[in-house]
């Protein structure tokens, strides 16, 4: 059995399920290269058939993707898994991965098929698959809760017609360690040909112990492959945390004995970028890439740190990619400089007008703010009005009263589509007055769900702020964040995106697994 654990990762297809975490085709591909740096095996680029969105991503990721595996979600049907193929035909390295729900109360509810009918579908989806990507994943949804004759019966099956990795899901975080460790080597040893698929793992985190039961699915039941996304992103309580398990197998290597391929350097890097894309923020004390999860990198320095850094530390912070706040640019730095910097930060902009625009607003802002972060550079090209899309709404300008004893009130200028328009509002704050006045022409009828704002560097108040605003309106949850020195921009900007989202209605297939 091989030592090194194949890591996969699924944040683009499950983490980007997490109501409100939906991102643009340009999103998605930042994100799949910042993975590519990460050096992950295999990035789940969505779930192409699920609607022309996921479709295209998954097809333009495919094209720029070189050195992982390229992977599209596939329901166990010949149209999705056409359609799977079809998205990844660009890819130097492809998978196709086809699932069906395999537990008695998913098949029955869910489905309404009877067990028979699964087992023939499965093993019928991956003869299909295998005839279009010799790379060919299977997952039987809601595995861990299904009956384990059954799912010995199907895996076997479809091992048999050529499934090269075995996926086993807990769709609903219902595992403990030990048994699901144990589930997946009982498995493995009662199915005859097991030895001719990877197994894997993927585990959800509804009772915190995603990576727990990861890493039992690995050490005690013999998986070689774990599925997991950045930050631990997801439906509910989200998957499996990447940066978790990857620090776990190598922090505690002489336990688990396995490698892995990942550039854990490119980790914090990767972090950031998830959140600042998806408006996710990251608690400080979360494990690896919380702003408190080295006391080193908080700039509290305990006394034993500062003696010695293992008494407390168990990892080296530089080792996962923190770097104390530097300043990368200032006012003073050129268009080279600048390019430059975006491509250490692995941000690649498409076109020259691109550049030149970002670099405008990077000038605009350096004029307001004398220190440039990193963290600063990924909010400006993430900015929507940098990148490619052409977005519905974008802002124009916007001034605001408030003074003590005034009710504030704000007037704003902004596109909606070709049109420009022009609004007031008064409000109980100078925010509230500026969403008002938006909403007064908009009149989206959103109920908004979130409101918060983040300095996006160090603490203080000379960083620029981020909002994150999530709207819901008939059914849809919509995440837009907006980055400016002054909140009240920021947050007319994240206003601005969320309804962006809102407007892009997409329609898609739900899928778990
Ligand atoms: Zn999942």
């Amino acid at each position: 059995m091989s030592d090194k654990v194949i890591i996969f990762d699924t944040t683009l297809r499950d983490g980007e399920q997490s109501p409100g975490a939906s991102m643009t085709r340009d999103e998605k591909l930042r994100i799949a290269r910042q993975l590519e740096r990460l050096r992950v095996d295999v990035i789940e680029a969505g779930f192409a058939a699920s609607s022309n969105g996921d479709f295209e991503a998954v097809k333009a990721i495919a094209a720029v993707i070189k050195d992982s595996i390229v992977c599209s979600l596939a329901r166990a049907n010949d149209r999705d898994i056409s359609r799977a193929a079809e998205a990844l035909q660009g890819a130097a390295r492809s998978r196709v991965h086809t699932f069906i729900a395999t537990s008695p109360l998913h098949m029955e509810k869910k489905l309404r098929m009877t067990p028979e009918q699964v087992y023939e579908q499965a093993r019928l989806a991956v003869r299909f698959a295998r005839n279009l990507s010799a790379d060919v994943e299977f997952s039987p949804e809601d595995g861990y809760r299904s009956e384990p004759d059954f799912l010995c019966r199907v895996l076997e099956a479809v091992i048999a017609e050529g499934a090269t990795t075995i996926n086993i899901p807990d769709t609903v975080g219902y595992a403990i360690p030990e048994l699901y460790g144990a589930f997946i080597a009982d498995l493995r040893r009662r199915i005859p040909n097991s030895d001719k698929a990877v197994w894997s793992v993927h585990c959800h985190n509804d009772l915190g112990m995603a990576v727990a039961n990861s890493l039992a699915g690995v050490k005690l039941g013999g998986a070689r492959q774990i599925e997991c996304t950045i930050n631990g992103l997801g439906e509910r309580a989200g998957n499996c945390a990447l940066e978790e398990v990857v620090m776990a197998l190598k922090t505690r290597r002489d336990h688990f004995g396995l490698d892995v391929g990942i550039d854990t350097t490119q980790i914090v890097h990767a972090s950031r970028l998830v959140a600042q894309t998806t408006g996710f923020v990251v608690q400080p004390n979360k494990a690896v890439v919380g702003a408190n999860a080295f006391a080193h990198a908080s700039g509290i320095h305990q006394d034993g740190v500062l003696k010695a850094r293992d008494t407390y530390e168990i990892m080296r912070a530089e080792d996962v990619g923190w770097s104390a706040n530097k300043i990368v640019l200032g006012k003073l730095s050129g268009r080279n400089a600048f390019k430059q910097r975006l491509q250490e930060l692995g941000i690649a902009l498409d076109s020259e007008t691109e550049v030149n625009a970002a670099f405008a607003r990077f000038k605009e802002l350096a004029d307001r703010k004398s220190e440039i972060f990193e963290e600063d550079i990924i909010a400006l090209v993430m900015d929507e009005s940098v990148t490619t899309e052409h977005e519905h709404y974008r802002l124009l300008a916007l001034s605001q009263r408030s003074e003590t004893g005034e009710r504030p009130h704000a007037s704003i200028a902004f596109a909606a589509g070709e049109t420009e328009l022009h609004a007031e509002s008064d409000g109980n704050g100078p925010v509230d007055a500026s969403l008002k006045a938006i909403e007064s022409k908009v009149q989206s009828g959103a109920e908004m769900l979130l409101y918060s704002v983040n300095a996006i560097t160090s603490g203080s108040t000379e960083s620029q702020g981020e909002v994150t605003i999530r709207l819901q309106h008939a059914g849809r949850v919509a995440n837009g964040v907006g980055s400016d020195p002054d909140i009240v921009v920021a947050s007319a900007k994240a206003y601005l995106a969320a309804l962006n989202k809102l407007h892009s209605k997409i329609e898609r297939v739900p899928a778990q697994g």
